[in-house]
């Protein structure tokens, strides 16, 4: 059977079908018209289930220390010309300060993975510091990798109540190859129900445009979001990191590509699960200044801005080009406002944020 038309493709993905022949032609999009037509869709959606709003979460990158040696991160565990730090528990309250400060309604803890005890206590008393100092007001996700169910349990009561850990890919055999001493992707999948046993919101994600990666492997991650029926989506392009041993797809970096893959991606992420909430990612700052902005257009509804403390910032860089090192938070405040109200659409201060997914969900 040949495939269908790209409108009729996209036709019975906006009517809810999951097709993945049908994800893989949107996915495959290039003719400008097509894309367009795409990302208008999604944006339609986009404005239909959240409206023209969008929810910050204040990124806090609190340590580059890892315990892992992901082939493509530029914190891995063997990259030894990175120098690391960890922020001491006022300086995690200083940034969550900051950005209580700049009402933003949440706060992303995130860094590198480690299993030890001493880094789940440390979480707790941050967790707990963090909301003594603002009120308990700010919405905190953590994105702290791989752990036990005890330890989630009691980040949980400490008050995370959201969770991102992205699967980074649903192929196993790439997932085996890109993680040679923890290939076990059904581990990491069994971590997302954990999650939500431990009740909390649950987020993944995926890295667009890795080597060996196809569309209609996109297609199926797509189909993975689905069925895991998670409440939020973070993911971005893979951008090479000059210190980690993984090539750019095909071998040459090609950052319009990469570019057209993420929006498209969004896009139909959007399209098959409207009421999620989808954040435009730094990566896609990376590739263009307007990265983020271009990924609202085509369905996404989060950002998250950095108040880390600039001194910290270019050690945690996981790819090259990551923008915002020397960047003043408030000015990038500022900036990110106006870029928004360009759009038609404002920034929701004072508010968490939970995806329509997840307030149904807690009904
Ligand atoms: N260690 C934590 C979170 C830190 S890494 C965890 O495993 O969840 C956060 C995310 O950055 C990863 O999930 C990965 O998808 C992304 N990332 C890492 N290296 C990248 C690269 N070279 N290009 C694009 N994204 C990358």
């Amino acid at each position: 059977m040949s495939p269908a038309g790209f409108a009729t493709a996209l036709e019975r993905v906006r009517a809810g079908g999951v097709d993945p022949a049908d994800l893989q032609q949107l996915l495959e999009a290039t003719d400008p018209d097509e894309i367009a037509a795409l990302h208008r869709a999604a944006y339609a959606v986009k404005l239909a289930t959240v409206g023209p709003v969008v929810h910050l979460r204040g990124l806090i990158e609190w340590s580059n220390r890892c315990a892992r040696n992901c082939l493509y991160c530029g914190i891995r565990r063997d990259n030894a010309a990175l120098e690391r730090y960890s922020l001491s528990p006022e300086e995690i309250v200083a940034a969550a300060r900051r950005a209580h400060s700049f009402g933003y309604g949440s706060v992303v803890l995130q860094g590198g993975e480690r299993q030890d005890a001493a880094h789940a206590d440390f979480i707790v008393r941050a967790l707990e510091g963090l909301h003594e100092a603002t009120g308990g007001e700010l919405g905190v996700t953590l994105s702290l990798g791989e752990q036990d169910r005890a330890v989630l349990r009691r980040w949980r009561e400490a008050g995370a109540h959201r969770y991102l850990l992205r699967m980074e890919t649903s192929d196993r055999g790439l997932y085996g190859r890109l993680h040679p001493d923890h290939p076990d992707w059904e581990q990491r999948r069994r971590c997302l129900d954990d999650l939500r046993a431990e009740d909390y919101q649950v987020g993944t994600g995926v890295m667009i445009g890795l080597p060996g990666q196809s569309a209609a492997s996109l297609a199926q991650d797509i189909l993975l979001f689905r069925g895991q029926d998670v409440d939020m989506i973070g993911m971005g392009p893979y951008i090479p990191h000059a210190d980690a041993p993984l090539p750019p797809d095909a071998g040459v970096f090609d950052p319009r590509e990469q570019m057209r893959r993420a929006l498209n991606m969004i896009a139909c992420t959007r399209l098959v699960l409207p009421l999620v909430n989808v954040a435009a990612t730094t990566a896609l700052q990376a590739l263009d200044e307007a990265g983020r902005e271009r990924g609202l257009l085509a369905g996404a509804n989060v950002m998250m801005p950095n108040v880390t403390d600039p001194t910290y910032r270019s050690s945690y860089h996981l790819y090259d080009g990551k923008p915002g090192d020397d960047e003043d938070a408030e000015a990038c405040r500022r900036a990110l406002e106006r870029s928004i109200a360009a759009l038609g659409e404002r920034i929701a201060y004072r508010e968490r944020g939970d995806s329509p997914r997840a307030r149904a969900r807690s009904r």
